[in-house]
């Protein structure tokens, strides 16, 4: 297969293309295909933008009779109709449902745009400088998103300062006997902290590059609590835990809380197509008109798409679907955790965001190795990178999911005996 392009014109900077050492072609559902023919699973699904499985039929052919049609594709923040249709079937199929009653933001179209608006208007709203983040959080490529994160390679990109960030302990952190949420709700409340009450904090319920980090509902409850208690905006990042990955459309409906600001992206067009929204507790809309902007916060094409997706969770076949596709995943990873207990250490996440801690980075960078050469695509997350993601689309058939796993259990079977031999 020719990539002599790639490594010749692209920069350095390009990575999955190096893990991935192929050139696709097509996909459907679960499935990718390369220039050979050779077929490949998708665990990765562009990082949790594919939810809905590649060219899913349902969101697609709106898409192409909203293309062949004439219809508008570009417009800034201005009225169309397809935009019209998209607020009317997010209200009626995600927000009332759940008795929630935000105004919707849309931003520029990546999640980092979201996180930055999100940002910006707590900081507007409070009229204070800095926010709480947690330890191994991600939130994207831009400065005040790279500030808030926490890998250091990921802080120090730029080389220029972040300012006004206070780091504090996500759930778990340092280990599980620590309270981190009694810890935070002491040093907002201790004038001898030395740490100054924030804007707000930012956190995501599953931490996804920072290791499928899973913060429980009693945390989750209890950072709510001490938000409203202390007068801080909660702000939860939702853009690659959200929009059905978990199982349900927002990661954050089994812990019953309402955050005051929400933001969405990756699987929200429910194509792959980029776009994001920013949803805000009513009274907190503080914006003034246009005083945040972005050049393709009209992305029609992504409306249309992102209304199909939506529509999908007012069909109990489908949320059923997707309950027990989460069921499915989580015994067979249950029981990969139990034969394999030299590789993997445990597993982590909630329903199809699920993630494998292993011995070594070693060891699952040859894991994905093997998954690759048999047609497997798998990512590593976590600072150590020693953790399997496991993101398979939430829309994946039983022979799709069966046939993945098999060739994750021979991968991991080959390490097991690797092992074996070694000692
Ligand atoms: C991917 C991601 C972002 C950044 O989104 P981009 O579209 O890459 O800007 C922010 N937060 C979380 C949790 C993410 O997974």
């Amino acid at each position: 297969m020719n990539t002599d392009v790639f490594a010749v014109h692209e920069s350095n900077v390009r990575r999955y293309g190096r893990s991935f050492p192929t050139v696709f072609t097509k996909a459907l559902g679960a499935t990718i295909w390369d220039e050979s023919g050779k077929t490949y699973i998708d665990f990765l699904v562009g990082s949790g933008a594919l939810n809905y499985g590649h060219n899913n039929p349902n969101i697609l052919g709106p898409a192409i009779e909203y293309l062949s049609g004439g219809n508008i594709l570009s417009s800034l923040d201005m009225y169309t109709a397809a935009k019209r249709e998209f607020i009317e079937v997010f209200v009626d199929s995600i927000l009332t449902p759940r008795g929630f009653s935000y105004k919707i933001q849309f931003p520029g179209p990546t999640g980092t745009n979201a996180n930055e608006a999100a940002l910006a208007l707590a900081r507007k709203y409070t009229n204070r400088p800095s926010v709480m983040a947690c330890t191994n959080a991600f939130h994207g490529m831009s400065l005040g998103s790279l500030a808030v994160s926490g890998s250091a390679s990921t802080r120090e990109l730029g080389g220029v300062a972040r300012h006004d960030v206070i780091r504090v302990p996500y759930d778990g952190y340092p280990n599980r006997a620590f309270d981190s949420a009694g810890y935070i709700d002491y040093v907002l409340g201790d004038p001898g902290s030395g740490i100054e009450k924030p804007a707000a904090i930012i956190l995501e319920t599953v931490q996804a590059e920072g290791g499928m980090n899973t913060a429980s509902a009693a945390w989750l409850t209890e950072i709510q609590r001490i938000c409203r208690k202390h007068g801080i905006v909660f702000i939860v990042d939702d853009i690659q835990a959200g929009a059905g990955r978990t199982g349900d459309f927002f990661s954050f409906e089994f812990a019953k809380i309402e955050p005051d600001i929400v933001c969405l992206s990756k699987s929200l067009s429910g194509s792959g197509n980029p776009f994001s929204l920013v949803l805000i507790r009513p009274d907190m809309d503080v914006w003034k008109p246009g005083e945040h902007s972005g050049t393709f916060r009209g992305n029609n094409l992504a409306f249309v798409t992102a209304g199909a997706m939506c529509k999908m969770w007012s069909d109990s076949q489908f949320t059923a679907g997707v309950e027990r596709t989460a069921v499915k995943l989580q015994t067979q990873l249950d029981r990969l955790v139990a034969k394999f207990p030299n590789c993997i250490e445990e597993k982590r996440g909630r329903g199809l965001m699920a993630g494998l801690k292993c011995r070594s980075q070693a060891l699952v960078d040859r894991v994905h190795d093997v998954a690759f050469e048999n047609g497997l695509l798998i990512e590593s997350s976590g600072p150590n990178r020693d953790v399997i993601k496991i993101l398979p689309p939430i829309t994946i058939t039983d022979d799709e999911l069966d046939h993945a796993i098999a060739i994750l259990d021979d991968a991991l079977q080959e390490q097991a005996n690797d092992k074996c031999r070694s000692v």
